[in-house]
């Protein structure tokens, strides 16, 4: 999202009642934006990450570690040079759910040459560099997937106390005053979810068995028994009620723009089935408020967090009020292929006013393009300010962008914006954020490797929806990279006309095996990079970069090296204060990220999370002699 417009929320009531006339004038808005685009052709790839922070605020004398409250006063800072000079900078900040959140993304975006997978990592750096620069004291910048005290006693600096009677999120652990203040945004989409529902959001997540937890774990939220959380709290669950705990987690996200619309639903299709490989590889988030988890990820927690759907539209009730039965939260894993390769792997039952979908073929668009907006239009509008209420069809595209940009999935199919030289992009957006800038910097490098190795060796990676599905639930589980297998397609390399040995087109493979390769059997999104690689005129610095990005990776893959949520298990459990009780005390919490930012200041080192010889020869700008000599682009 650009910078956030400043605008007046309207009330829940006011909201509601527009549902229809965002969805009416959001379809029109789209099909008018798609008779003008849809013929753009001939951009190149460029792309760019986003990594979202948290303020951490330590306290040295009596050992705690809180979430700083001070995101808005600093983005306020960092936003000034944007204004003042959009063209000449290094990096984007823009605001995040929580109010201790930045999200930074390069000034610009990256192009096509090999070469830029140089700079990635140090304008990483570059942006920790700047933001710390604007911090106090004892406070510091880190890319954490989750704060493990979030919504446990006493968790922010300064410190903020919920209120269950009112408010947006009226939570029992989550004070509004968490939420970033600087737009309304957030508060007003807390506030409409909840009341779009009917009740708070609830979020339970297996807690981690450890021997002296009891059995079974039970929470006492008095005084508010007769409260609804009491009968939404699960037995042997980490109970949550606000959108803040799914919401205020960091991630890693990338966009990448593709030559022509054709190409995006290619790249967005076989981009898919990764998704679930690449959230159990970039596992990092096992605490919530304050406990030990038995899950490893994220997802489930921001999925839950913002399900706005009523109890009719989960099944729970006859339809009266609403339209449909609805299977997932608007924050989840896609539900549909957008390429004709990818047609006959949608064995999801897609749900969708028809008339609507009608409407989208009556304009030129083809079926499964139709049926994957009339999908994102079974949602209501969660937030509409006053400003926006009534728009030129012809220009616009907030209406569409308001329900686009509020199904948060997955992939996330980008048309390109009104008046703009930015062409057709898909996002990938299920990786969990790492400590450190080499991490991230890894991870991004990968995935735009394989984009190309997709498209030059024209790979097939598709398998049926409802296994990406199973895959999502399977990534999140404690260990999944070592401990889980994975639906993946058996022959990615020949076409399926070919493959026809009378074997399945997909089976079961360990994260290892995907990306390293299995003997005789699968050859291994890595080797297949390599093979990439080998075929293109590199120089040797980014070489030698990209090649300590591949190693990490696949060391990651082999178990070689600990995910972050194993080695943060792993601190947690080996603390001399911690009691087989799955409780992270402030002293755990205050030792433990002490410790990561050693790890991010090269204080000390970590081997078994980072390996020994992870040096990128990363550099922030590239030598004009260098670029020159690398004239085909990926
Ligand atoms: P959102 O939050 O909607 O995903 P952001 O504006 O936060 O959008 O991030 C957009 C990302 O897309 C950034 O990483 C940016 O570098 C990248 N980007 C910008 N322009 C292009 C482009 N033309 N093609 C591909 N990526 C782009
Ligand atoms: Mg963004
Ligand atoms: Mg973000
Ligand atoms: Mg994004």
């Amino acid at each position: 999202m650009g910078l956030l417009s400043e605008g007046s929320p309207l009330t829940w009531e006011e909201t509601k009642n527009l549902a229809d006339h965002v969805r009416k004038h959001g379809i029109i808005q789209f099909i008018n934006l798609y008779k003008r685009l849809r013929d753009r052709q001939g951009d190149i790839l460029k792309w760019g990450d986003e990594v979202e922070y948290m303020l951490i605020k330590f306290d040295d004398k009596a050992k705690t570690a809180k979430l700083s409250l001070r995101a808005a006063e600093i983005l306020k800072i960092l936003n000034e040079k944007e204004y003042n000079d959009p063209d000449n900078i290094k990096s984007l900040w823009r605001p995040e759910y929580g109010a201790y959140m930045l999200e930074g993304t390069p000034g610009k975006p990256y192009g096509g040459l090999l070469v830029h997978f140089n700079v990635v990592e140090a304008n990483m750096r570059y942006r920790r560099q700047e933001a710390s620069k604007l911090l106090e004291p004892n406070e510091v910048l880190m890319s954490l997937t989750n704060f493990p005290r979030t919504g446990a006693y006493d968790f922010t600096d300064p410190p903020t106390h919920p209120t269950p009677n009112s408010g947006a999120s009226k939570s029992l652990f989550f004070p509004d005053e968490v939420i970033y203040p600087g737009h309304p945004r957030f508060k007003t989409l807390t506030r409409n979810i909840r009341l779009r529902r009917g009740e708070k959001v609830a979020i339970n997540i297996p807690i981690y068995k450890d021997k002296n937890v009891s059995s079974p774990f039970k929470e006492d939220f008095s005084p508010f028994i007769e409260d609804e959380s009491s009968c939404a709290a699960r037995e042997d669950h980490i109970y949550m009620d606000a959108m803040g705990f799914g919401m205020g987690c960091c991630c890693l996200q990338l966009t990448f723009q593709a030559c022509n619309i054709e190409e995006a639903r290619t790249l967005y299709d076989q981009l898919t089935p990764l998704c679930p490989i690449m959230l159990a590889l970039t596992a990092a988030s096992p605490f919530y408020r304050g406990y030990i988890s038995d899950v490893d990820c994220r997802w489930n927690v921001i999925s839950c967090s913002v399900d706005c759907r009523t109890q009719e539209e989960r099944g729970l009730k006859p339809l009266e009020e609403n339209k449909f039965r609805i299977s997932k939260s608007r924050y989840d894993s896609i539900d549909s292929y957008l390429s004709e390769q990818g047609e006959k792997y949608n064995d999801v039952p897609l749900i969708y006013d028809d008339e609507v979908y009608k409407q989208l073929l009556d304009n030129g668009i083809d079926k499964l393009l139709a049926q994957h907006i009339a999908h994102l239009f079974i949602r209501d509008t969660v937030s509409l300010f006053s400003e926006k209420v009534h728009q030129n069809d012809l220009e616009d595209t907030d209406h569409f962008e308001n329900i686009q940009s509020t199904n948060w999935q997955t992939m996330r199919f980008k048309p390109p914006p009104p008046n703009s030289s930015i062409g057709w992009r898909v996002e990938f957006r299920p990786c969990e954020v790492q400590i450190t800038d080499f991490e991230n910097a890894a991870i991004v490098c990968f995935i735009v490797l394989l984009t190309r190795v997709i498209l030059s060796y024209k790979l097939n990676l598709l398998i049926p929806i409802s296994k990406v599905d199973k895959n999502m639930a399977r990534a999140q589980r404690r260990n999944a990279v070592t401990a889980e297998k994975f639906w993946f397609r058996r022959d990615i390399t020949s076409d399926a006309k070919k493959q026809d040995d009378g074997q399945p087109e997909y089976t079961e493979f360990t994260v290892n095996e995907i990306i390293n390769g299995k003997d005789g059997i699968f050859p291994g999104l890595i080797p297949l990079v390599n093979s990439y690689l080998a075929s293109m005129d590199v120089d040797a610095d980014t070489h030698c970069t990209v090649q300590a990005y591949i190693k990490f990776i696949q060391k990651r893959a082999s178990g070689e090296l600990l995910t972050t949520a194993a080695w943060l298990r792993k601190e947690v459990v080996s603390h001399p204060e911690y009691k087989n009780d799955s409780v992270i005390t402030q002293r755990i919490n205050y030792d433990l990220l002490k410790k990561v930012q050693k790890i991010i200041s090269n204080e000390i080192s970590c081997p078994e999370l980072l390996g020994t010889c992870m040096l990128s020869k990363t550099n922030e700008t590239i030598p004009a002699a260098v670029a020159k000599a690398e004239k085909v682009p990926m």
